[in-house]
């Protein structure tokens, strides 16, 4: 053998965090920083929820890393590349499913598709697939006015996830929804998880939803927004509605909410 008796270098897979935040700052303007010096990493294929009280900065951390809001100072790296170049691989969720009112559902998911330039065969190949792992097949020709909140949330949902991202931001998607609505998206968007592997960082109000969907939750505190907390949620996966009555989901619910309050009454 060629390679006998010569020392290999050990090889390592180093893998790269899929989004990395170092010393992250943000100002708008001549304010006040809104964030500051936020370090954090998140592997590939994490679920972290971002929690923190209102104004503490969530979404200015999540639009950051979309590259829709540019940094004062630091770095932030989404798999190697700075937002505005990683934009293709990352998909944005809103609170207000933001479908388009004159196009019907299929038309709203393939909307992302055409904007990548993707040939018509394909995309609707495509929206078929998506279409039918959020559900919504059977009303793939129906316009946004006749969908409950919960459905228009899946047609948003199901754009997001047609372009194939890999890394997922979701700002607050089910606050707007009744809790039997929202537990059962949860359970949805953690099976789709497991197909897309995509990695995700979410913003929430809810502690029981963020121990429920997540492998970590950061809590910020306010004025300026900082990380306080990293806390990681053990739950073993799959998780699912009997998740919520186990001991150990209802002791993560209570340390999470106890850190919440603790940034909360600074
Ligand atoms: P959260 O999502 O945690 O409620 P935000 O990120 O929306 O917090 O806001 C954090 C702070 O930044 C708030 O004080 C808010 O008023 C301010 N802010 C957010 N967006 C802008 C903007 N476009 N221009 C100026 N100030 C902003
Ligand atoms: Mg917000």
């Amino acid at each position: 053998m060629a390679n006998e008796g010569v020392t290999q270098p050990v090889t390592r897979t180093v893998t790269e965090p899929a989004i990395a935040l170092r010393a992250a700052t943000k100002r708008y303007g001549t304010g006040p920083a809104v964030l500051e010096a936020v370090d954090l990493s998140v592997g590939k294929r994490e679920f972290v929820s971002i929690i923190g009280p209102s104004g503490c900065g969530k979404s200015t951390l999540l639009k950051l890393v979309a590259g829709l809001s540019p940094l004062s100072a630091g770095t932030i790296a989404i798999d190697g590349m700075t937002p505005s170049n990683a934009r293709e691989i990352v998909s944005f969720i809103f609170q207000d499913a933001t479908l388009l009112p004159w196009r019907t559902v299929r038309e709203n998911i393939v909307l992302g598709l055409e904007l990548e330039g993707m040939a018509k065969a394909r995309r609707h190949e495509k929206v078929d697939r998506v279409l039918s792992l959020v559900g919504l097949d059977n009303v793939a020709d129906s316009f946004p006015r006749q969908l409950s909140g919960g459905m228009k949330m899946r047609v948003s949902i199901a754009r997001a996830l047609a372009t194939r991202p890999q890394v997922l931001l979701l700002d607050e998607p089910f606050a707007a929804l009744d809790e039997m609505t929202r537990d059962r998206l949860n359970e949805d968007l953690l099976r789709l998880r497991d197909e897309h592997q995509w990695t995700a960082l979410f913003v929430t109000h809810s502690v029981a939803e963020a121990v429920f969907l997540s492998t970590r939750i950061i809590v910020l505190a306010p004025h300026p927004g900082r990380l306080a907390r990293d806390i990681p949620i053990d739950l073993p996966f799959p998780r699912t509605e009997a998740t919520r009555s186990t001991a150990a989901f209802e002791q993560s619910v209570i340390d999470v909410s106890r850190a919440l309050r603790g940034v909360s009454l600074q």
